[in-house]
């Protein structure tokens, strides 16, 4: 630990005693600044969390930054932070308010995630005399927890949304059309005889056709449209401020784009189609479920008249 100087007496050895082996025992880095900003003591962690050199900053040659202002210590942490702004915006806003407690995530520029605490600190008349900071570095944490997000979001044979996620995305997306007046688009497709691939080349030959279709679906799509797998050969795309102007044309694209797959199993080509019902968002539609049944009845006339084809429905 770095610090000011105290006072000797017994009480404050043993203050002191603890607070180093709270400041140099925690995984966070932190730091604390009188009423006037000027950092009192920090641990190691900080320097580490910041990536801060030993005579990176100015006054604080040997890495120890106390007494020195926290603007010093700012300046070298605003450039690593992904979006310095709003975080200098709350800084000022706790420095200026003691009652203002804080706990936020910031996204470094680096691809770090960083936790953010702070409180002030009150003398014993009440009087505000400084705060304390922290910051932990969270980034393993975070991965884990997008990961399990994904897994638990996603089809692991795919990759597509699962029929959970992709029923939650499309009512998020639907409310979203309204609020705005915009149109929103479905695309429902099924692999055509998709049994007669399982029964001549095997369930694990299937999947791998199943994989290189959305593989195929994906390459074709934009970032903000939704591809989901809601039954075993059957998928959808939620096309956000697309009319069937752009729906259909995409759904052609598909159907092609399957149809063209390069599939081999045993030496043998695998060819493989699909069909796609096309329906849009219309005034009268209370939740996806109607837009999905309609795009259902453009599939079926679609299988009706040979498959391998796309149907719309306005
Ligand atoms: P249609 O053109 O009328 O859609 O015919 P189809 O054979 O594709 O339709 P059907 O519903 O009769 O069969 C779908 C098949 O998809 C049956 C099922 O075993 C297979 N299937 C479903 N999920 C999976 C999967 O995850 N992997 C594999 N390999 N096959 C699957
Ligand atoms: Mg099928
Ligand atoms: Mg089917």
């Amino acid at each position: 630990m770095t610090s000011t100087q105290a006072p000797a007496t017994p009480e404050r050895k043993f203050e002191r005693s603890l607070l180093e082996a709270i400041l140099e025992a925690s995984p966070d880095g932190i730091f604390v600044v009188d009423d006037q900003g000027i950092i009192l003591c920090h641990n190691q962690r900080l320097l580490e969390v910041f990536g801060i050199a030993p005579g990176a900053i100015a006054g604080g040659e040997d890495g120890d930054l106390a007494g020195l202002d926290d603007q010093n210590l700012l300046t070298q942490v605003l450039p690593l932070i992904h979006e310095p702004e709003p975080f200098l915006q709350r800084v000022m806003m706790l420095y200026a308010d003691p009652l203002l407690e804080d706990h936020c995530e910031l996204e470094c520029r680096d691809g770090r995630t960083l936790e953010r605490h702070s409180r002030a600190l009150w003398g014993e008349d009440q009087c505000y005399v400084g705060r304390v900071w922290f910051f932990r570095d969270i980034t393993a944490r975070k991965r884990v927890e997008h990961a399990l997000e994904q897994l638990a979001q996603h089809d692991p044979l795919t990759g597509a949304a699962n029929r959970r996620h992709f029923f939650e995305r499309a009512a998020e997306e639907l409310a979203r059309a309204r609020r705005h007046g915009d149109a929103l688009s479905l695309v429902m497709l099924d692999l055509d005889h998709f049994k007669r691939i399982n029964d001549h080349w095997g369930h694990a030959a299937g999947d791998r056709v199943l994989q290189a279709f959305a593989a195929g679906v994906r390459s074709l799509l934009r970032r903000e449209d939704l591809f989901g797998r809601i039954g075993g050969e059957e998928f959808v795309v939620l096309l956000p401020a697309t009319g069937l102007e752009g729906a259909l044309p995409l759904a052609e694209r598909l159907r092609r784009q399957t149809e063209g797959l390069d599939l081999e199993e045993n030496g043998e080509r695998v060819s493989v189609t699909t069909s796609a019902g096309v329906a849009t968002l219309g005034a009268g539609d209370a939740s996806t479920d109607a837009l999905l049944q309609r795009a259902d009845e453009a599939l079926y006339a679609a299988k009706r008249a040979g498959r391998n084809r796309s149907f719309c429905q306005a």
